[in-house]
Formats: C-alpha cells, sequence, structure tokens
C-alpha cells in the first residue's frame, strides 16, 4: 500500500479530519461501513487532496503502508468495538489503531491492553473542537505508547491548531491518559459555560440588563484576562434576534441543558478519586435540574424580594467570573494530577494548557498564565496556590462575595459562583469543621481520630467513662 494513513468512520468528524490530512499533503485512505459516505467524501471534496477509497477493511488494511495507522472515528461504545474487532483482525504486529472518539478512558485502558498482547499499538486521542476544529486544526490529546506517537505523532501534530507556532497536540501519557484529559477538558467546558450562564442571569434578572446589552458587556470582556472563545461566542449568542419573532434569540430557546456525558464521567471519576471538582459537578447538577420540567413548573413563583444591587455590579460579576473560573480549573488539573498519579501517566500539566490555547472550545488567553504557572512550579499542588492566580482571585474576593450576596438576596441560584467561592474559602480556613466531623464518627461508630498536638490514632471510651485511650 502506499497510503500514509486512513480514515475509518466518514460522519461529520470523520470526513473533516481525512480532509484536513489531505490538504496537509497526506495520502489519506478512507473508509466508512456503508460505501455511500465515502463516495460522497470523494465527490465533494476528492479535489482537495490525495484520497485512496476503501470499500472493506480488507481494502483499506491493504491500501496502507507499514506500520500502518488508521484512526476511528465512529460512535462511541460498541461500534468502536466492533471496528476494533475488525481491523486487528486484518493488521500484523506494530500496525496502530488509533481511536479519535470520545471513548470513556477505562474502555481506552482495557483495548490498549488486548491490543498489545496481539503486538498491535492503541491509541486512544482526544480530539477537540467539533467539526470546525476536526476541519481547520483540532486541539489533540494522544495517550498510547511512546514508540507509536513516533510515527503518529508528527502528523498530529502537523494537523493540529497552532498558537504562536505551537502545535496544540502532545503525547500525553500511556493507555488512557489522552482520553482521560480529553474527559477534563470536557467537564471544565460544562463549568465554564455554567459560570458564563450564571452572569448572563444575574446581569439580567438583578441587573435589570438586556440580552443586546449584556452582549456588549461580554463583548468588552473578551479582552484581558477573560479572553475566549466561550466569552466570543455568549456576545454573538446573546446579540442574535430570533427572525421569525423579533425576540432574543435567547428568548425562544427552551432553558433545558442536555448533556452527552463527558461531564458526568469527569464527576464520577473525581468521585472515585476522591477529588473535589465541585465547579464541574455543579455544572452538570445545574443542566439536569434544567430539565425537571415537572418540579420547576409546581415550584414557579415571582414573589422574591426587590434588592439592592450594587453599582458595580457589571465589573463585580466580572470579578466573580474571573475567579470562579480559576477555581474550576484548578480543580479539573488536579483531578489530572490526581489520575496521573494513580494511573501512572506522568502528565505534563503544563503541556495540556499549552495545547488547550487553540483548537478546542475551551481555548482562552488566560491557558498561558496556567501553563506559566506549572512552567516556574511543575509540582505546583494547585493553581490557587501560583502567585500570579492567588494574587488574581484576592483581587477579586470582595466583588466576588457581593456578587454571592446580591444573587442569593434576589433569588438567583448561582451554584457556580457559591461552590467556588466556598471552595476558596475552604482552603483559605485556619480550622474546619472536618475536626468535628472526627468527633462523631468517632462517638457513633469508633472510627477513631488524631490529635494536633501528638502522634498517633485515639479514641475516647464515649460509652463509659470519657477516658481517651490509644487506637
Ligand atoms: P457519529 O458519532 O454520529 O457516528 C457516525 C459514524 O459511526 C458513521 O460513520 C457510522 O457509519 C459509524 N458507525 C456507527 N455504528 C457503527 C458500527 N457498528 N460499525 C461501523 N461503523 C459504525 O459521528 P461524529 O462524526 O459526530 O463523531 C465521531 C466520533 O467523534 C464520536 O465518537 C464522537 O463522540 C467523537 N467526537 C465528536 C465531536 C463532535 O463535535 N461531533 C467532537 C469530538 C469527538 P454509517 O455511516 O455506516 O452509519
Amino acid at each position: 500500500g502506499t497510503a500514509r494513513i486512513a480514515v475509518t468512520g466518514l460522519a461529520t468528524m470523520g470526513s473533516n479530519l481525512a480532509r484536513n490530512l489531505a490538504r496537509h499533503g497526506y495520502k489519506v485512505a478512507v473508509h466508512n461501513r456503508s460505501f455511500a459516505r465515502t463516495k460522497a467524501l470523494i465527490e465533494q471534496h476528492g479535489h482537495e487532496g490525495d484520497f485512496v477509497p476503501a470499500e472493506t477493511t480488507a481494502e483499506l488494511v491493504a491500501s496502507l503502508q507499514r506500520p500502518r495507522q488508521v484512526i476511528i472515528m465512529v460512535k462511541a461504545g460498541g461500534p468502536t468495538d466492533a471496528v476494533i474487532d475488525e481491523l486487528a483482525e486484518a493488521m500484523e504486529p506494530g500496525d496502530m489503531i488509533i481511536d479519535g472518539g470520545n471513548a470513556h478512558f477505562a474502555d481506552t485502558r482495557r483495548r490498549e491492553a488486548a491490543l498489545k498482547e496481539r503486538g498491535l499499538h492503541f491509541v486512544g486521542t482526544g480530539i477537540s473542537g467539533g467539526e470546525e476544529g476536526a476541519l481547520n486544526g483540532p486541539s489533540i490529546m494522544p495517550g498510547g505508547s511512546v514508540e507509536s506517537y513516533k510515527h503518529l505523532g508528527p502528523v498530529l501534530e502537523d494537523i493540529a491548531a497552532k498558537v504562536d507556532g505551537e502545535p496544540c497536540c502532545v503525547h500525553v501519557g500511556p493507555d488512557g491518559a489522552g482520553h482521560f484529559v480529553k474527559m477534563v477538558h470536557n467537564g471544565i467546558e460544562y463549568a465554564d459555560m455554567q459560570l458564563i450562564a450564571e452572569s448572563y442571569d444575574l446581569l439580567r434578572r438583578a441587573g435589570g440588563l438586556e440580552p443586546s446589552a449584556i452582549a456588549d458587556v461580554f463583548r468588552t470582556w473578551n479582552s484581558g484576562d477573560l479572553e475566549s472563545y466561550l466569552v466570543e461566542i455568549t456576545a454573538e449568542v446573546l446579540g442574535h434576534v430570533d427572525a421569525e419573532t423579533g425576540k432574543p434569540f435567547v428568548d425562544i430557546i427552551t432553558d433545558q441543558a442536555e448533556q452527552k456525558g463527558t461531564g458526568r464521567w469527569t464527576v464520577q471519576e473525581a468521585l472515585e478519586l476522591g477529588i473535589p471538582v465541585t465547579g464541574i459537578a455543579e455544572a452538570v447538577f445545574a443542566r439536569s435540574l434544567s430539565a425537571r420540567v415537572d418540579q420547576r413548573s409546581a415550584l414557579q413563583s415571582t414573589s422574591d424580594t426587590p434588592v439592592q444591587v450594587p453599582e458595580t455590579l457589571v465589573d463585580d460579576v466580572r470579578a466573580a467570573l474571573y475567579a470562579s473560573k480559576v477555581v474550576a480549573y484548578a480543580q479539573g488539573f488536579d483531578q489530572m494530577r490526581a489520575a496521573s498519579e494513580q494511573y501512572d501517566w506522568n502528565i505534563d500539566l503544563g503541556a495540556m494548557a499549552t495545547i488547550w490555547r487553540g483548537g478546542c472550545i475551551i481555548r482562552a488567553v488566560f491557558l498561558n498564565r496556567i501553563r506559566e504557572a506549572y512552567e516556574k512550579t511543575p509540582d505546583l499542588s494547585s493553581l490557587l496556590v501560583d502567585d500570579y492566580f492567588r494574587t488574581a482571585v484576592e483581587n477579586a474576593v470582595d466583588a466576588w462575595r457581593r456578587v454571592v450576596t446580591t444573587a442569593v438576596q434576589a433569588g438567583v441560584p448561582v451554584p457556580g459562583f457559591s461552590s467556588a467561592l466556598a471552595y476558596y474559602d475552604a482552603l483559605r480556613s485556619e480550622r474546619l469543621p472536618a475536626a468535628l466531623i472526627q468527633g462523631l464518627r468517632d462517638f457513633f461508630g469508633a472510627h477513631t481520630y488524631r490529635r494536633v498536638d501528638k502522634d498517633g490514632s485515639f479514641h475516647t471510651l464515649w460509652g463509659a467513662d470519657r477516658n481517651e485511650i490509644d487506637a
């Protein structure tokens, strides 16, 4: 065979990725379960580069140079397993199967281990940026072996988004590391969007601003430390007017947020790792809550008490948004750090910030600051400990408290802002009431406690003389 690389699964993502490869001069073999999609791709975009259409998996594999590299872009779950099995049958030791779908990292670990036994490399890779990114340069997060990255890395770096000349692609770590990091990326995206939504809600319901005015506010915010793709498109969506009714577009959309599951996975895995990703969890739950139509309509009322809104509301919300965002990212990076330790992935956290600067949904100028923080201190325990972020959050804290206070008084739910503030306040507290919880646990369950003044574990004989014993 003569093709450099192949793509199987030519729906939106796969066909755009294949076109991206072809446009970069790679000879790409293309395949899809139903040949119609392959034909359509060649007919519509065949002139963009060197495509080799294949009708069957055997044909696809035969058309490739060795070691063979096939990127799978099909529905996650069962379909991905089916395609992997078919490919593995036709391939030879040393060949590589790359899954670019949104797989759960545990599936990726399982698949990698199974294929390794057959001498095949399996690379689970996160690809972010949706259909536009796949075509013009996504952020790419490949896992798998160092050996496979030697062959694959240069191609992926070539087609990835570039920021300041640097590709938004790096070898994340072995087996499921790439898909794990993509999952956390999506979790952070949930949190980021929730915080933006709360900002809008407050400016509208407490601040009395119209969507078009709020669009202008976001447009202003999209310079300086909040500059990001999500803030930019928030201005676009809020400024849009529905053609049919002439109403603000945001008012004609059903207010029930949907989700595909990566946010939920992030929180589930954070619970397993014992990492408090409260911002992401609140964002996932806020979407679930919005969909509880029955409960919402039963409780709906407009009887909120009028509140004194600070004159500085717009600036305060900006500060609260920034500080809460720092917390959400700090939590997501904490989760990646913990998983990296747990699974021996050796993830370079600064490199993750670097490859998220372009191509993906959470791309933001702010990620440069995160990168710098990890460059300065590679084993940073939390982003909030870094001098830059610590100062930034300290400077925002008064405004942040005013925003949460105003929201609480006005009856505007701000689970993202308030949970982020609680997380920050908890980390700053000299003493936490966890001491009382330990006391209660010892009382009812003899679970023991440690003392601040000496080593060891202790238990108080609560039901007897209340003397303390070594446990
Ligand atoms: P879809 O998830 O809609 O999947 C459609 C493709 O899967 C078609 O090519 C279809 O083939 C194929 N397929 C389905 N079942 C099987 C099967 N049993 N055997 C073989 N092929 C099968 O496509 P997308 O392009 O939206 O996404 C592809 C992957 O990329 C998914 O895992 C998705 O989660 C991930 N992803 C998507 C993003 C997005 O923005 N859409 C962003 C990042 C990742 P056929 O034409 O024959 O039906």
